[in-house]
């Protein structure tokens, strides 16, 4: 294989204007000429991972088939390429200092003073280039983490700069993501700002190739004219990101306005062919065509922020468009749901998911909201925390044990139906110490679970420290409650489903951080057929039967 091409992806004016999504498309055009390319993240915050990170600081975890926890912007990688990330995939600057820092004390520099310029760059430098010793990527996209500017991101610009000294323009590439702002007074679009941010960037000796501008409005001709001119930017480099109703789009948009033929002729590589994005595009009508809606309920505890939740939600988008159908999901603050409320709160809903969670806030609105979907045939479906909840709801309600919980909540409690491992019993540190990162499942025949599947062995990402307590799985599975995943190693329960009930099934692995555009994960799919024929089972009848014939 040819060297590695290098894109960078750095951000200007302000932050959140998608350069994990900007990345993540143009990957997806590259991929779809043939390339191989993977993406990576930088970010520029001292934690060595999110994972100790209340979501409402940055969002959802996400967790790769190697047990990294990460930036939910490598979540938007693997759904829009379909392909794994891994550890190296994102890196902090904790992680390097961290890194420099042992290798300071191990003796590694001995005699130098270990400095930012080059101790901190160079190791930046090594991980920028990583996954590039796998041999398996034709081009690394990196996206900069925070906004050219910020104190934090200087190593990395810097780290940048040197790389693209060394391996010249033609195998090292800058896109630089704005935004342009529309000024309703002066009726106006400004570049200004855009021209500001380049001019920080060349400060610290970086030219950017491209420009991507986002904008709530088309940009002229004369206005792309204007910022190529302050910019040092070719006119055809200056790409129009304008706003879109889907994330999913952004492809075909940048297509349209050619940054993948741009990107290409830069680095000096073939266009190969037109990109194949047909079945992208047969996924983008369908999600904009479709003949049924469901309401889902998301009972969780950081409803105020759907970022918390992002990889469910887009599970839910792709599960949609196989089911010709759109997933309306209401996020239902569990700390809201109690005995007395619970029918209003869960009115009209055709499905309630109960979700990921840590902590004692809002766990009994889940276990209250579960006993009445289990009572009322509503189709349930629990991930991690959410299964957990099913689990002791089973325990008081149905075992009798009415004291039953999670150590996690009450460590005295009398029937620990959920606990910690032995192992785990004697971990004090929090940070990446859970059970993290792919697990196989063997899945008992005759099951929900394996109907859905279609398999006897699955691999499903986990992330938790308590688990099923095995002193009570005969019981469980007595009364109805039915262990149907078992990990064929440690033996410990992966998934719950009950079978008297039309479609009730838990998970103690997060299913979510698997779903992509090509391939919806069959839990999420199952669960909106479920919904669907919930909403309306004679005419889930009609169509199995269409199906059938
Ligand atoms: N708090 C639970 C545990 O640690 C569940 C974690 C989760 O939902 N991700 O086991």
């Amino acid at each position: 294989m040819s060297a590695t091409k290098y894109i960078f992806v750095t951000g200007g004016v302000s932050s959140s204007l998608g350069k994990g999504i900007l990345s993540a498309s143009l990957a997806k055009l590259l991929q779809s000429r043939g390339y191989s390319v993977t993406i990576q993240k930088f970010d520029p915050y001292i934690n060595v991972d999110p994972g100790t990170l209340n979501p409402y600081e940055h969002g959802e975890c996400y967790v790769t088939d190697d047990g990294a926890e990460t930036d939910l912007d490598l979540g938007h990688y693997e759904r829009f390429l379909n392909i794994a990330t891994s550890q190296a995939n994102n890196v902090t600057t904790g992680q390097v200092y961290q890194a420099v820092i042992q290798k300071e004390r191990r003796g590694d520099y001995l005699g130098k003073t270990v400095q930012v310029i080059p101790h901190i760059t160079d190791e930046i430098n090594m991980r920028f280039q990583k996954l590039s010793k796998t041999n398996m990527f034709d081009i690394i996209i990196t996206e900069i983490g925070g906004t050219v500017g910020d104190i934090e991101s200087l190593p990395y610009i810097e780290a940048l700069r040197q790389l693209k000294y060394e391996k010249g323009s033609t195998n090292c590439l800058v896109i630089h993501l704005t935004y342009i702002p529309f000024l309703k007074g002066a009726g106006e679009l400004k570049t200004k700002p855009t021209q500001h941010s380049v001019k920080t960037l060349l400060e610290t000796g970086v030219q950017p190739e491209i420009l991507v501008c986002r904008t709530e409005y088309p940009i002229s001709k004369e206005m792309k004219k204007k910022l190529a001119l302050f910019c040092n930017v070719k006119v055809d480099s200056v790409i129009e990101a304008i706003d879109v109703s889907s994330i999913y789009e952004v492809p075909i948009h940048i297509m349209g306005e050619n940054l993948d033929k741009v990107v290409l002729s830069k680095l000096k590589l073939p266009a190969r062919h037109e990109p194949d994005m047909e079945s992208w595009k047969e996924f983008l009508y369908k999600l904009k065509n479709y003949s049924h809606t469901v309401e889902i309920g998301l009972v969780g505890k950081y409803t105020e922020l759907p970022d918390a939740y992002k990889s469910i939600n887009e599970s839910f988008i792709h599960a949609g468009t196989k089911n010709d159908c759109k997933v309306n999901v209401t996020y239902i603050p569990s700390e809201s749901i109690t005995d007395d409320n619970v029918k209003e709160k869960l009115k009209g809903l055709d499905g309630v998911l109960v979700a990921p969670g840590f902590g004692e806030r809002g766990i009994e609105g889940k276990i209250t909201a579960i006993k009445y979907v289990r009572e009322n045939n509503i189709p349930f479906f629990g991930i991690c925390l959410g299964m957990q909840c099913a689990v002791i709801e089973w325990a008081r309600n149905v075992l009798g044990l009415n004291n039953a919980h999670t150590t996690e909540i009450d460590q005295k409690t009398q029937n620990p139906v959920i606990d910690l491992m032995e192992h785990q019993k004697d971990i004090s540190t929090k940070g990446g110490t859970m059970r993290l990162g792919a697990y196989p499942c063997e899945l008992q025949k005759k099951s929900l679970a394996f109907e859905i599947y279609g398999q006897n062995v699955i691999m499903e990402r986990h992330r938790h420290r308590y688990e099923f307590n095995n002193r009570y799985k005969d019981e469980y599975e007595k009364s109805g409650m039915t262990p149907s995943g078992i990990n064929p190693v440690s033996k410990l329960v992966e998934i719950v489903e009950v079978k008297s009930h039309p479609y009730f099934i838990g998970v103690q692995f997060h299913p979510e951080l698997k779903s992509t555009v090509d391939v919806p994960h069959p839990l999420f799919v199952k669960f909106v057929e479920a919904a669907l024929k919930h909403k309306n089972p004679k005419a889930a009848k009609a169509m199995k039967v269409e199906v059938e014939a």
